[in-house]
């Protein structure tokens, strides 16, 4: 097989700035050892998330001008509505500024103690906001997602028997929707299944349970799906996002992922009395409802960008480039979740550094090693960000698992760039004997990973 390019040629670049070893280690060393710290100017590579990081298209831009800036009734939202429609196949479209804006609409309705949300993984935003409610957040992945070295096709699933066994643990009229993920992100971007999807919704069926999707990165899914799943082969992508979301009841949506844009999201709904009070409480916190707290040029460039974001040559190169780092990573012998995800490569820090304990935070030395070494910025998903100290007897407990994400943005970055990550990452690797671990001088009280600083050790 030929090389799968980039499918689109530059137009228009943005020159990063190159720096020193020695000036690196300078400015780690300012930021506290912390990425989050750093200034972006002083980053070659940014890996440090794919959220609303994404390069718009010549026509993204072009609807930018374009854009209807009417308070009301703009024809940018009507656009934005159709195309939304179109995919989802939902009869009520609520804009917002971003995904966790729609998370916050829907769960202040829905939600509230007593309640509980089951969810394959819930991504940290949804969670917080469903916890924020007083409700309940639950994870119910399958046995296989838990396991980073094995591979699967499709281990965003959810357990659908335990999401029975739950749903009569806890009583149906407790549950006020059910819902799932696609792709997977905080369990590494991994796809969950068309047959998985369908199994949800039949026993959402059985205990009359309408059913959501977190539909962030819905396309990438839809790519799994066609690549991985038999049945789905000869099918296009439009199709298959159709079906995925014609089991579904409502969604919400980070636009900052599959829409291609650098801000806006959605909530989706087929329940009419639900929108009704969604579109007031939308009037309150984010703005009328055909603007939803974005501008009439957002909502173009979201709606240009879903239909872009469809495109199969799009999602070949988007999902290759993230496997083509995966294989490069494996080859030099560097242990990663596998396979790679939809949108990002998570380097398993505890097999990479076996020799320091999860207390000294093993990710974090990684995730510093990468910016001096090469100038790239990835993050630590671990025991930094989710490492506690028992109340009690303030003794240390561990992330359940110790990563290091490389995000992709997406049409950022070419295959060249990709190869020096790799590069990047190998040495590392071949020099981790040298690596140490470290120690938190500072942290605030909540997302402490956000602000914290370190002192190597
Ligand atoms: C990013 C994300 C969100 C939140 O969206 P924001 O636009 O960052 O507010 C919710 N769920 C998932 C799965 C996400 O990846």
């Amino acid at each position: 097989m030929k090389t799968i390019i980039e499918p689109f040629k530059i137009k228009s670049i943005e020159p990063i700035k190159f720096t020193t070893k020695e000036e690196r280690a300078k400015i780690l060393e300012d930021a506290g050892y912390n990425p989050f710290l750093i200034h972006s100017d002083d980053v070659l590579i940014d890996l440090l998330t794919d959220s609303g990081t994404s390069a718009m298209s010549s026509k993204q831009w072009a609807g930018i001008m374009d854009g209807d800036e009417a308070y009301a009734g703009s024809k940018s939202f009507y656009r934005f509505e159709s195309m939304v429609k179109k995919i989802t196949g939902h009869k009520f479209i609520i804009p917002t500024h971003q995904g966790r804006a729609a998370e916050k609409i829907i769960f202040s309705i829905t939600g509230g103690p007593g309640k509980f949300f089951p969810n394959n993984t819930h991504f940290d935003t949804t969670r917080a906001n469903i916890e924020f409610t007083g409700a309940e957040a639950v994870d119910l992945l399958n046995e296989i997602g838990k396991h980073p070295e094995q591979r699967a096709d499709f281990k965003g699933n959810m357990d659908v028997d335990a999401l029975e066994d739950f749903i009569k643990k806890v009583g149906r009229e407790n549950i006020p929707f059910v819902m799932l993920t696609v792709t997977n992100n905080s369990g590494g971007g991994q796809p969950v299944s068309m047959q998985n999807i369908k199994d949800v919704r039949k026993i959402c069926d059985r205990y009359e349970l309408p059913l959501f999707l977190d539909a962030c990165r819905f396309a990438e899914n839809a790519y799994f799906i066609k690549k991985r799943e038999k049945g789905y082969e000869n099918k296009s992508i439009l199709e298959i996002c159709q079906e995925m979301f014609s089991y579904s009841d409502g969604a919400t949506m980070s636009a900052k992922k599959d829409a291609l844009v650098n801000i806006g999201g959605f909530l989706s709904l087929n329940d009419e009395t639900l929108a009704m009070n969604c579109r007031n409480l939308l009037i309150v916190t984010e703005g009328f409802p055909t603007y939803g707290g974005l501008a009439g040029r957002d909502l173009e460039a979201v709606a240009q960008g879903l239909d872009e974001v469809l495109d199969e040559h799009y999602l070949q190169y988007r999902i290759r480039s993230i496997e083509y780092l995966g294989e490069k990573l494996l080859n030099g012998g560097v242990p990663i979740i596998e396979p790679p995800g939809g949108h990002a490569v998570y380097i398993d820090a505890k097999r990479f550094l076996p020799n320091i304990k999860p207390e000294q935070y093993p990710g974090q030395s990684i995730v510093c090693e990468l910016y001096i070494e090469g100038g790239i910025r990835a993050v630590e998903i671990g025991s930094v960000m989710f490492g506690k100290k028992d109340k009690k007897t303030g003794k240390f407990i561990p992330a359940m698992m110790e990563l290091v994400r490389l995000a992709i943005p997406r049409r950022v970055y070419t295959q060249s760039h990709i190869d020096y990550v790799a590069e990047v990452c190998l040495e590392v690797y071949n020099n981790r004997k040298k690596l140490k671990g470290y120690e938190i001088i500072y942290e605030a009280p909540m997302l402490r990973h956000f602000t914290a600083r370190f002192k190597p050790l």
